[in-house]
């Protein structure tokens, strides 16, 4: 990600939800957190926070680990798996937590499984109080349940604390029609609805957490975070990556091959 920090626009959303991947923790096809890159995403953070809007985030593990990678393991219980897994989203949680103190943006760690020594617990109207008070919200431990990803617990913690948006950061510029990297012909949607995105198994963001978005009408936007000043953009209500709404809501131009 590019240090770059531009001057933020005002937000056009009051409260926001960005899911990051434990991928913007780490260096690409490395385990492990990069400091260097969490002190970037601070940086992106305190800008966030200069455009007016409430900040949650939660926090994805697969830097460290994924409960599905140890599952060929005889001796280690799924539910066990996971549960690491869940504890990994701790660990960039606690990275995260450091580093936005350290540029000064007041922050609190809040996680679904309890470990009072180095987290709050997350609690919805203690989130809120927090997000009220200007500060960002850390949310790890994903949903405290074994079995589904920090996709869903973003969904799930949008819902909880009245988010108006669900920001999905990747590394690539969007949704795509097939896998950019290996079909040239692949195009960027510029809006896709829920009900397609689960009948086109697009893999961008896991069903459940879809789902819930799709009951609830709440839009998520899938962008590029590693391009310098995209989350700007994004929060200023610019039209890049891809939004996923309800058919009611698209509008006519819906395949984008231009990047952003
Ligand atoms: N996980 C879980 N329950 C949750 C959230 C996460 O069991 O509510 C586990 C799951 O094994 C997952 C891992 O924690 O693979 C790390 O989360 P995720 O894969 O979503 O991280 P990301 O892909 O965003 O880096």
């Amino acid at each position: 990600m590019s240090e770059a920090v531009h001057p933020a626009a005002k937000s056009a959303y009051r409260r926001i939800l960005l899911k990051l991947s434990g991928d913007s923790f780490g260096r690409p096809g490395e385990t492990g957190i990069s400091v260097t890159s969490v002190d970037s995403i601070a940086l992106q953070i305190k800008n966030i926070m200069r455009s007016g809007a409430q900040l949650a985030i939660v926090v994805g593990g697969g830097n460290i680990l994924r409960g599905r990678a140890l599952a060929a393991s005889p001796n280690i219980n799924q539910a066990t798996a996971h549960y690491m897994g869940m504890l990994a989203t701790v660990m960039n949680g606690l990275a995260l937590h450091d580093c936005l103190e350290s540029v000064g943006v007041p922050s609190r760690l809040q996680s679904a499984i309890r470990m009072e020594g180095v987290a709050e617990p997350f609690i919805r109207r203690r989130c809120i109080r927090h997000l009220d008070k200007g500060r960002v919200v850390i949310l790890a431990g994903g949903t405290g349940s074994p079995f589904v990803t920090t996709d869903t617990a973003a969904a799930l913690r949008a819902r909880e604390i009245d988010a108006s948006v669900l920001l999905k950061a990747t590394r690539v510029d969007g949704i795509y029609s097939d896998d950019p990297e290996k079909n040239p012909h692949a195009v960027r949607y510029s809006e896709i609805s829920y009900q397609d995105m689960l009948v086109q198994n697009l893999g961008v963001m896991d069903a459940q957490a879809v789902h819930h978005c799709k009951e609830h009408n709440l839009p998520i936007i899938v962008f590029n975070f590693k391009k310098a000043g995209n989350i700007e953009r994004v929060i200023a209500g610019e039209r890049i990556g891809t939004r996923v709404v309800s058919p009611a809501q698209l509008s006519e131009a819906r395949v984008d091959t231009t990047t952003g």
